[in-house]
This record gives structure tokens, C-alpha cells and sequence, in this order.
């Protein structure tokens, strides 16, 4: 059977790679490619970080943390690395369903919260390094035999392939006419300073993290819903240097070395469906928001198993 994918970002490629381990035959068709997707200005630190529907989300989240970590453990050319976090909250809340079942959860002690904060937890995570991650995720699809195009689907009717999956991202509001995919507009910092350990607060209206990477570390952030500036802004950079400074006081601005801006494809909540078009199956794999990296091996899993039972 002859797979078409719609897109090229973390979802678009980690899902050719499973279909193709499954044997379909696969084709990657893509108006833009690593280095130029949403997906490679990710942070990217594995968190589920606003993700919807919650009873799916879960498990899509849990299956890509196991997945990750194998590689973090397993190949250290696709650029991952099991990182110590701390995530900071302005309100004691139940802690989260997942924290059972990632490596060395625990609450933190009231002097290991900073000032303005009053709980927290700690947690190691997949830190995904995207500027190396994405090309090797696009090699390992290569070695299997998948095939890109370059080009602008302004129809998923006339996509080629006896069936089609679309990670278009963002790109779904024209594909697809849904109007509920808006951008949520992400600008990050790169400094060459080590924090030691990342810093959280990944509350929407808050949001501030640090998330080390072997070369720099990526400062952050801002979610900007229907913002679709690409330009990279002088005032957020102020505004997210400090609410660093409130979580890593020894942040260095000396050592800032540039940035860059991204727009999450945000939806209330992923869809990950099939839909028939004009008799063929399309699966739907879009609106991951702020966690594409976090979900894009779960999601891919269930990708292929609806794949399969289509065929
Ligand atoms: C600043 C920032 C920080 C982030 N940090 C994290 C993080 O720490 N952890 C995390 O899990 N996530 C993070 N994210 C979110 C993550 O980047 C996204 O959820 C993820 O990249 C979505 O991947 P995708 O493949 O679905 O979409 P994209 O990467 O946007 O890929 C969509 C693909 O579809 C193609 N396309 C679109 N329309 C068409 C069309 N009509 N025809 C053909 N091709 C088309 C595009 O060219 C692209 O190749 C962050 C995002 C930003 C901006």
C-alpha cells in the first residue's frame, strides 16, 4: 500500500517511519523541510505542556517519553538527552497524572522554591535537541526507502496515494478550513550558559523555561495566541530575560548569542481521526500545540494502527 504524508515537521516524519517499519510503502510531500518547519524551533524538552484531550493525551505523552529516552540510550546521533527539570508553581495543585511514571519524580522542598513560587516538582526528561534531531528523524525515514516532494497540497482530494496522512500543522486552517487551529506564537533566546538543571514555569500565562542543550541553552517564552509575527521582538526578549532572572538569577545577558521565532499550531485539542475523502481514507494528525515533540511518538503509534486498520 502506498502511504502519502502531508508534511514534514516532528508528526509528518515520525509517522512515515512508522508506517514504513510497518512495510507501507512511503512518500513525504511537504511545502517546507528541516530547517525551515515549526518543528525545529521547538525548545524542545519533553512536557506535557497544554495537551488536549486529556484521556488520549496521556498515553500519546507516556509512549513518546519511552521512545525517547530508548533513544537518548541507544543512539546518541539522534540528538537526545535525559535532563534534570524543575517545574515551579504559584499554587499547590494535584500532581500530575504522569509524574508516576517518569524517572526521579518528586515535590520539591520548600527551599529549593524561589521566590513568588510555593510548589514544584522535579522530573528527568527527554530534552530533544531539533537542530539535530530533525535531520536525523529525516535520514532514518531515507534509510527505509521514503521518498519526498516539495510541494503546496491545496487539496487533500488530489493528493496522490492509496491513503493519506496529514500533519500539516498550522497549515490545516487553509487545508483543512479549521478555523480553530490558530498560531500560538513562541520567540526563544539562545544563551551559551549552563544552568545545570532546567528551570519551569509552564503555566500559559507565565510561561518561563530554560532547557540546556549541548551547545546553548534555550531561554523562553511566550504563547501569543493568534499572533502571526514572525519578526523577532525586542520587548519579548525583556519580557522573558525576566522572568528568567526570577527562576536562574545567575543568567549571564553577556552571553546571549540570538533567537528565533516560532508559531505553535495551537487547537483545543489534537485531532487525530480518519476522515473519508471522496472514498479514501485520510488519517488527521494535526494541532499539537505547544507538545508536538512531547506526543509525535504516541500520536505516530496510533497513526499506524488506524493505518492498519484501514488497509
Ligand atoms: C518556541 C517554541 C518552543 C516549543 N517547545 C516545545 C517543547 O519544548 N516541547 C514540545 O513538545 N513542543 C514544543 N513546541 C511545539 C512544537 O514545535 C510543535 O507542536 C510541533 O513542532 C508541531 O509539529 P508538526 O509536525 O505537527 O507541525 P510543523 O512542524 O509545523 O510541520 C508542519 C509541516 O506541514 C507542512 N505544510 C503545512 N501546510 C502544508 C500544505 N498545505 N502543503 C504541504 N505541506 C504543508 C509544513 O511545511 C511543515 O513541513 C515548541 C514550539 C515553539 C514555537
Amino acid at each position: 500500500m502506498r502511504c502519502t504524508v502531508v508534511g514534514a515537521g516532528v508528526s509528518g516524519l515520525s509517522c512515515a517511519i512508522r508506517l514504513l517499519e510497518t512495510g507501507y510503502q512511503v512518500e513525504v510531500v511537504s511545502d517546507k523541510f528541516s530547517p525551515d518547519t515549526v518543528s525545529d524551533v521547538a525548545a524542545a524538552i519533553w512536557y506535557p505542556f497544554l495537551t488536549a484531550p486529556a484521556d488520549r493525551a496521556d498515553g500519546w505523552g507516556l509512549e513518546t517519553y519511552a521512545e525517547l529516552q530508548r533513544l537518548a540510550n541507544e543512539v546518541p546521533e539522534a540528538g537526545v538527552k535525559m535532563r534534570d527539570g524543575r517545574e515551579y508553581l504559584r499554587q499547590v495543585v494535584e500532581l500530575p497524572s504522569w509524574g508516576e511514571e517518569i524517572a526521579a519524580f518528586r515535590t520539591l522542598e520548600s527551599n529549593e522554591i524561589p521566590e513568588g513560587y510555593v510548589f514544584g516538582w522535579e522530573f528527568r526528561a527527554p530534552v530533544i535537541e531539533m537542530p539535530l534531531y530533525m535531520p536525523w528523524l529525516k535520514s532514518k525515514a531515507e534509510r527505509m526507502g521514503c521518498t519526498f516532494r516539495q510541494g503546496t497540497i491545496r487539496d487533500l482530494s488530489e493528493v496522490p496515494g492509496d491513503l493519506v496522512v496529514n500533519c500539516v500543522g498550522l497549515g490545516a486552517r487553509e487545508l483543512c478550513d479549521d478555523k480553530e487551529v490558530v498560531p500560538a506564537r513562541g520567540q526563544v533566546i539562545f544563551v551559551e550558559q549552563d544552568p545545570g538543571i532546567g528551570h519551569f514555569d509552564q503555566q500559559p500565562e507565565t510561561l518561563t523555561y530554560t532547557i540546556p542543550r549541548s551547545d546553548v541553552t534555550v531561554l523562553g517564552g511566550t504563547a501569543q495566541l493568534g499572533d502571526w509575527d514572525l519578526e523577532h521582538r525586542a520587548e519579548d526578549d525583556e519580557l522573558i530575560l525576566g522572568k528568567v532572572e526570577a527562576l536562574w538569577p545567575d543568567l549571564d545577558r553577556s552571553k546571549i548569542i540570538g533567537g528565533t521565532v516560532g508559531l505553535r499550531p495551537s487547537r483545543s485539542e489534537v485531532r487525530l481521526e480518519v476522515e473519508l475523502i471522496d472514498g479514501r481514507v485520510v488519517v488527521h494528525n494535526y494541532g499539537h500545540g505547544g507538545a508536538g515533540v512531547t506526543l509525535s511518538w504516541g500520536c505516530a503509534d496510533e497513526v499506524a494502527s488506524l493505518v492498519s486498520q484501514s488497509a
